[in-house]
This record gives C-alpha cells, sequence and structure tokens, in this order.
C-alpha cells in the first residue's frame, strides 16, 4: 500500500511530469467538514442579515439552520464529489484538496447569494462558480492546505454540535422560565383554537356541500353554534392569522408577503398568558405560521420546524431553493410532489395531546394551524382516493387557467379529500379531550384562514383575490356552558371578532383589551351590532390595497384602482352575476362604497410605505 505523506498534501505538477501526490482520505474529510461549516455559517447569516433583516423577508426556516446550512452544503455535495473523484481517478488520480473545496464552495456561494433575492438565477450561479474556483485556485497555491483545513474541522464540529445543544437548551430553559413567570391562573376554561389552513366553506359538508367532507364536524355540529356566513380578514395566511391573533384589521397591521406581524398590538396569546394561561401553537404551515413571522408572540411553547432527516437537505438555502415546490421538472423527474417536510394533521395532534398531558396545571390556550388542504392536495390514503371519479391516483398539475374542466374537478376532489382527512384528525383531537376529561371544559373553536379557489373568475389556490371561494370559511364554536347548542348563525361575520369573542367566553375579566365586537350577542341580542365583515390583501407587497365588505345581503369588492363588483350573497353564493354596473343597485353599491370609506376614515393611518387608497369611486 503506498504511504500517503501528508507533506504531499500539495497538488502535483499542474502540468504533467510526474505523479501527483495523494492526499489522505482524513485531509479530505476534514477539508470538506471545515469548508461546509465555514461557508454554513456564511449561509446562516446571509440568511439572518440579508434576506431577514435587510430584505426584511420571512426567514421560512428556524434557527437552528446555524447547525443544519453547514450540514446540508456536506450532503448535497457528496454525489458531485464523488463524480469528480471517479473523474480524477479515470486520469490515474486521486480528489484532491482543492477539489473539494471548488465542489463544496459552489454550493455554498450560491447558497449565500440565494439570500439576496433579487439577483438572477443565472447570474447567482455564476459568481458562486466564480468565487468558488478563485477559492480553489487559493488552495491550489496553497503550501500544504490539508494542514489547515485538518486544524480547522475540529473547532467547527465543535461549534457546530454546541450551538445545536445550545439552542435545544436555551428552548428548554426558555419555556421553564416563561411558564414559571406566568401569574396565578383563575377559573377560566381551556381554549383550544383549530385553523384549517386553505379550508373552504363551500367545499365543506358542515356548511351543506353535498359531498361528505367533513362527517365529524356535521356530526358534532349541533353541540355548539355554526357560523353560515363567516368571512376571512384576508385572502391568504399571514395577514389572516395576524388578526385572529390580535383582532385588528388587515391594513392596520404590517404583516405581509415580506414583512412580519410586528409587536405594536397585544395578541391573544399574550393576554391570555397574562391571565396565567399555558399557552401553546403547534403549526403546520411552516411557511407564514412559523414562529419567525411574528405569530409565536404570547405563546409559551411553539412547535413549528421539525429537525427531521429531510432538514439535511432544506438546512441551507441552496437545499432550500432545490427542494422548492416550484421545482416542478425536478419533481416530475422524481415523481414526487409532496410538499417537503410538511407536518400531518395527525402529527399536530399527538403534539398538542403529549404537550396537554406536560403542561402546567392551569387553563391552556393552545391554537393548532392545521396545513393539510394546502395545495399540493396530497392526503394520505383512503382520503387521497376517497372523491375520486377518475381511475388511477390524483397527478399534480400546474394550477393554470389552462386546466380542462376534469382536470379542475381532479383537484379539486384531491383538495376535497384533505379536507375529509383534516376532519378526521380534528375529531381524534376533539375525542383526546374528551377521554382526558377536558372536552366540555375547553372552548373549541374550528375555522380557516381563508378558502381556494378551483378556476371560479379563472383563479387557483389564493392570496389573489377577494371573492367567496377565497374569503368564505367555516365557523364553529363549541363550548357546553356558554354556547348554546344546535344554533345556527346566518349573519355575516368577520374573524376579526374571534379574540374578544374567546376573551368573552373564558370570562376575562376586560374582554375589550382586544378590538372588535364579542360574537356572544349574535345568539343573546339578534339586535346587536358585531363588527363590520371588511376583508383587504396588499398585492405582494406592492403596497396596492384591495378591501371587500359583506354587508346588507350583498358583497362588494373593491379592485383598487380598476373596477368594483357587486354580488348577491343569498341568491348568488358563487358570485357569477355583477350588479355592480346593474342601475337597480347603484344604491346599494354607493352605500357599500360609502361603509367601506367611513370604516378607513376611522382606521389608524397606514402603516410608512403603504398607501391609503382614494375614497372617491372609481369605475
Ligand atoms: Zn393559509
Amino acid at each position: 500500500m503506498t504511504p500517503e505523506p501528508e507533506a504531499g498534501s500539495r497538488p502535483g505538477p499542474a502540468a504533467g511530469g510526474g505523479a501527483p501526490a495523494r492526499v489522505s482520505w482524513t485531509t479530505l474529510a476534514a477539508t470538506a467538514i471545515a469548508v461546509a461549516g465555514l461557508l454554513g455559517w456564511a449561509d446562516f447569516a446571509a440568511s439572518i442579515l440579508i434576506h431577514h433583516r435587510l430584505l426584511n423577508r420571512p426567514l421560512g426556516t428556524g434557527y437552528e439552520i446555524v447547525w443544519l446550512a453547514g450540514t446540508s452544503l456536506l450532503v448535497w455535495s457528496l454525489v458531485p464529489l464523488l463524480i469528480a473523484a471517479l473523474a480524477r481517478k479515470l486520469r490515474g488520480q486521486r480528489l484532491e484538496v482543492r477539489d473539494v473545496v471548488l465542489v463544496i464552495s459552489v454550493f455554498g456561494f450560491y447558497s449565500v447569494a440565494l439570500s439576496y433575492g433579487p439577483l438572477d438565477v443565472s447570474a447567482g450561479l455564476l459568481l458562486a462558480l466564480g468565487l468558488a474556483l478563485a477559492l480553489s485556485r487559493l488552495v491550489a497555491r496553497m503550501a500544504d492546505p490539508g494542514r489547515w483545513f485538518r486544524r480547522a474541522a475540529l473547532p467547527v464540529v465543535v461549534v457546530h454540535a454546541l450551538s445545536a445543544a445550545g439552542m435545544v437548551g436555551a428552548a428548554w430553559l426558555a419555556e421553564r422560565r416563561a411558564a414559571a413567570g406566568l401569574p396565578a391562573a383563575g377559573q377560566g376554561p381551556n381554549v383550544l383554537l383549530i385553523v384549517l389552513d386553505t379550508g373552504r366553506k363551500a367545499s365543506m359538508s358542515l356548511h351543506g356541500y353535498d359531498r361528505p367532507t367533513t362527517p365529524n364536524l356535521e356530526r358534532r355540529a349541533g353541540e355548539g353554534v355554526l357560523f353560515a356566513n363567516a368571512v376571512a380578514p384576508s385572502p391568504w395566511t399571514l395577514p389572516s392569522h395576524a388578526t385572529l391573533f390580535t383582532g385588528r384589521y388587515v391594513h392596520e397591521l404590517n404583516a405581509d408577503f415580506r414583512t412580519s406581524l410586528d409587536s405594536r398590538y397585544p395578541t391573544l396569546a399574550e393576554v391570555l398568558s397574562r391571565s396565567g394561561y399555558a399557552t401553546a401553537g403547534f403549526a403546520g404551515n411552516v411557511i407564514y405560521a412559523n414562529a419567525g413571522v411574528g405569530l409565536a408572540r404570547g405563546f409559551i411553547h411553539y412547535e413549528d420546524h421539525v429537525v427531521g432527516l429531510y432538514r439535511l437537505f432544506t438546512g441551507s438555502r441552496v437545499g432550500r431553493w432545490i427542494c422548492a415546490e416550484e421545482r416542478r421538472n425536478l419533481r416530475r423527474l422524481l415523481g414526487y410532489y409532496q410538499l417537503v417536510g410538511r407536518k400531518s394533521a395527525e402529527e399536530i395532534g399527538d403534539a398538542l395531546l403529549t404537550w396537554l398531558d406536560q403542561r402546567p396545571a392551569r387553563p391552556f390556550f393552545a391554537f393548532l394551524n392545521l396545513y393539510d388542504p394546502h395545495d399540493p392536495y396530497l392526503p394520505p390514503p383512503p382520503f387521497d382516493s376517497m372523491f375520486r371519479t377518475a381511475p388511477g391516483s390524483y397527478r399534480v398539475k400546474p394550477l393554470t387557467p389552462r386546466l380542462s374542466a376534469a382536470e379542475v374537478a381532479e383537484a379539486r376532489e384531491a383538495y376535497e379529500g384533505a379536507i375529509a382527512y383534516t376532519d378526521a384528525q380534528v375529531e381524534a383531537m376533539l375525542r383526546g379531550l374528551e377521554t382526558r376529561g377536558l372536552l366540555d371544559s375547553t372552548v373549541v373553536i374550528v375555522t380557516s384562514d381563508h378558502g381556494e379557489q378551483f378556476n371560479e373568475h379563472r383563479k387557483f389556490t389564493h392570496a389573489n383575490s377577494l371573492y367567496a371561494q377565497a374569503l368564505d370559511v367555516p365557523l364553529w364554536i363549541r363550548y357546553p356552558p356558554r354556547v348554546p347548542a344546535g344554533r345556527v348563525v346566518e349573519r355575516a361575520v368577520t374573524l376579526r371578532d374571534l379574540p374578544v369573542t374567546i376573551l368573552d367566553l373564558v370570562g376575562h375579566p376586560e374582554p375589550q383589551t382586544l378590538p372588535g365586537r364579542s360574537l356572544v350577542v349574535t345568539w343573546t341580542d339578534s339586535t346587536a351590532a358585531t363588527s363590520p365583515v371588511l376583508a383587504g390583501v396588499r398585492w405582494d407587497g406592492s403596497h396596492k390595497e384591495r378591501y371587500s365588505i359583506y354587508a346588507e345581503g350583498f358583497h362588494y369588492i373593491d379592485h383598487e384602482t380598476r373596477f368594483e363588483e357587486l354580488f348577491h350573497v343569498a341568491s348568488d353564493p358563487e358570485e357569477t352575476r355583477d350588479l355592480a354596473a346593474a342601475p337597480a343597485w347603484a344604491e346599494v353599491l354607493k352605500r357599500l362604497r360609502g361603509q367601506r370609506d367611513s370604516i378607513l376614515a376611522e382606521l389608524p393611518p397606514f402603516l410608512p410605505g403603504a398607501r391609503r387608497p382614494g375614497t372617491v369611486a372609481r369605475r
């Protein structure tokens, strides 16, 4: 066997003239670890400083990337390194230190470049390649680069291990301290707020849909109050949850595609924890309901990103980029369309029950975001084929208006299977509460943050319109001591009123700590007002604002500067007949427009950078 003198780790003559010296595998491994670790930290720093702080974008991952990023760079580099080793072998050579540096740093530099969103893909790749080549050349010129990397590897490993252990320990300690710091608890009931992310009302048998998509909720509906016309404050996750937590209309908040919810307004979890509640959040939507977007405020326990095997691939920005949903070609090649690292409702239910069994002995407030109805609509068997009308399994396709009617129907069937799956999981959770003797002492709320569209108005998914399909959501409240059984509330209500309703139901001494009006009046006083049913969306961070309002049995939509629409809710629930231009409804249109204007006039000024639309009619 050939001895492997480390002194020979210097590369052989560049252009022939003698066999190149061989580097030991230990040196190559040490190089890989050191380079990946150092570039992993650069990736982490760029993600935090450039992507999150400078560009003000949601991080989309947890701080554990401080140790996961480097590991992920290493994982992605393995196959290219093997190919490089093979190529060298064919030439009778062995992998060199500079090869390892080149391969890993291409991934590493590109990862860093991706932190700056506006950079073009090919420009980023070119930049990464250029930097990696320069670095590998620099290494090639070093007298003994292997020695340098062997020395660096151990500290890199130690610091990674310490930061991983430190993060777990710090989270555990912070939770213990927060629990110990809770004030004395009162005698209030528990609260369980379940949000079916992307659950549209029109697809739920709970609300009269003919497919049995929610048999369990339907069976239980009579145990509480069902709201037949509940409206989400926004057609997408973050602003909708932000309203659900603060009671503020979406345009009072800064939560947006690129901005996390800031701390100017108190949240329901904060108010309840100040009343001695043990608070916990469990987010299935780890993109726009994670702690990094500001929704964890007030929760002493918050579970979002899972540290699983898949994070070895998605720990770095380049890994998240490769695994992103949009990489359709790669996905088609692999035949894999599920969201990488999706957390199922079953897992969230298990986490909830585990937490309930260990929670501090006091009333609890638990918030669940169940993400399964969100596209790409791939629930587990038997729900995947529950409503399929065509043979074979559902194949994910890009959702565009070019799809045939049969393809749209297929997507909707798959989506409704996911709704049925979520319904079964909610029932399992309620049973879990029941067996623990907690159900009747818990205010249970089931709702959605927004709906979903299947080519109605030539729109798919959500966040892109204010039509009923995107805004109408289920709402059911169960709490036998104070919520009457078997009641159906017909008036339109906004989820904006949920936080104050919850404070009212738990007997909080000052429910108006949060704005809005308690929905309790909908069954105690039919004449008492609830909040105006206003919804809004800020378009892709462009600060164009669109509003919609439900009043007098109509739905008025103001499409920013372009046009207005008016629909009659009861006779046209799918919103196919726009009445805005009909002279017969001109007065209604004027009144609803006026209502919108007066509500907006009462709201505090818009946040810097956002502009308030004109309050004159635009047609
Ligand atoms: Zn959502």
